[in-house]
């Protein structure tokens, strides 16, 4: 569990934070209307808590006293100033907050509320620093350290390509255009070739006035670009539009490639995907075999237990499928339909899978209303690629052999080859 504390003294502010954090639909937030009781709140819930908004003049605490405290705890801070002069500006950066806002209007409370849940979200968010000058790469970390973000660093372009391989978790690089060997152009070309597939935003940085280094860095394929010097507040800005826009990219990919029920592939990627590994195959002459599972009776679960129970079903028979297959393609492609490519495996390794699977599933429940439980078979049909096969003629033969499952009376587990061979 996260949470949050916020300390201010005027109840006029608070309530337009209060009323944000409710639009923010953020949970957990513990208000405070002085140091002693900010303190307090947070002896209560210094195991979660996650950041804190403070106001910088409290009547217990008029000069930081705060800020200074919860900064000592480590607790990422976000204060919120009267006003900021260039020396209060420098004091506060220097002490450490993450970032300070202007007591301005509602937008400048929003601005906090939302840089709270950004914190949050930057936790689980991995940052590569390539930067040959450590003065300069420490002082980028360091800021990205204090926006939460999980760091790791590479002295040369092709030490920030290894770290890349190695950590599949990278979303964002910041990259130095002026560096020995590899400059940050010809690394973020080599990024852009090596990891085309991968959600990555870059954000290419200089010190050289050159004219027409960012348009450069933006054609290459970085996200954005910063000139050096610049101030925390710009670089954490730029960050956070280009981390911003990177999520919302991963979640319109998602809506594209993802069932909204089950949250597996749907039938639009497999389909897309499938093409692609069956050539691969085909190509390497390795095995690839495919299996479609439809659940058996569904239409029955529903007619019983209503639609709602039978998404259900659907929703858990998918998370046991993804526990045992997920290393495979699988996906949800139809209503109570399913498909597995399994690349690399032969027809009776895949049926073995796909047998085990059978026997564990028939020691599950499966819920449909508070407290009703049922159990769930399903049928499936599998088929090995052969050299000549299209990925529809593979669905096609698989199709068959789920037909010939249901025939022979459901919960079982048939190949194209068997029925051939039984005839
Ligand atoms: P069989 O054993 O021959 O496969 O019989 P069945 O009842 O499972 O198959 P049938 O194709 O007759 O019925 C499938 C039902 O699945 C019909 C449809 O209303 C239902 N269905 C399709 N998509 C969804 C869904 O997203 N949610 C729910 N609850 N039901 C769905
Ligand atoms: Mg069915
Ligand atoms: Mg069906």
């Amino acid at each position: 569990m996260h949470s949050y504390l916020i300390v201010e003294d005027s109840p006029m502010v608070q309530k337009i934070i209060q009323h944000v954090v409710q639009q923010e639909n953020l949970d957990n937030v513990y208000f405070a209307d002085s140091m002693a009781t900010g303190l307090a709140l947070y002896e209560r819930h210094k195991d979660t808590l996650l950041a804190c908004i403070i106001d910088r003049n409290l009547p217990d605490a008029p000069d930081g006293e705060m800020v200074s405290a919860m900064l000592s705890h480590g607790v990422p801070t976000i204060v919120l100033t009267g006003s900021a002069g260039e020396e209060l500006r420098q004091q506060l950066l220097s002490m450490g907050v993450a970032d300070y806002v202007l007591k301005e209007n509602r937008f400048s409370y929003q601005y906090a509320v939302r840089t709270l849940k950004r914190l949050t979200r930057n936790r689980s968010i991995k940052a590569l620093v390539v930067d040959d000058s450590s003065t300069a790469r420490q002082a980028v970390s360091q800021y990205l350290a204090l926006y939460q973000f999980q760091v790791v660093e590479a002295a040369s372009a092709d030490e920030g390509l290894h770290q890349l391989g190695k950590h599949d978790d990278i979303k964002l690089v910041i990259i130095d255009y002026n560096m020995p060997g590899k400059n940050g152009i010809q690394f973020v070309q080599q990024v852009r070739h090596d990891f085309d597939k991968r959600p990555l935003a870059i954000i290419g940085l200089s010190g050289q006035t050159e004219h027409q280094l960012s348009v450069r860095f933006i054609k290459t394929g970085a996200n954005d670009y910063l000139q050096k010097p610049f101030a925390q507040e710009e670089f954490i800005c730029r960050v956070t539009n280009t981390v911003d826009a990177l999520e919302q990219m991963i979640e319109l990919d998602q809506r594209a490639t993802r069932d909204y029920l089950t949250h597996l592939y749907n039938r639009r990627y497999f389909m897309e995907e499938g093409e692609l590994l069956v050539d691969k195959c085909r190509r390497s002459q390795t095995p690839l075999t495919l299996a479609l599972l439809d659940i058996d009776y569904f239409k029955q679960i529903n007619d019983e237990y209503g639609h709602e129970a039978g998404d259900r079903v659907l929703i858990q028979l998918a998370e046991y499928l993804t526990s045992v297959f997920e290393r495979f393609t699988l996906a949800r492609i139809g209503g109570e339909e399913f498909a597995i490519i399994f690349s690399g495996l032969d027809e009776c390794r895949t049926l073995a899978l796909l047998d085990q699977f059978r026997s564990y599933l028939a020691n599950q429940i499966f819920m449909v209303t508070e407290d009703e439980y049922i159990r769930v078979t399903f049928s499936a049909g599998v088929t090995q690629q052969t050299d000549l096969d299209s990925l529809d003629r593979v669905m096609a033969r698989a199709d068959k052999a789920l037909y010939a499952a249901k025939d022979a009376g459901r919960d079982m587990v048939m190949t194209d080859t068997i029925e051939d061979s039984s005839i």
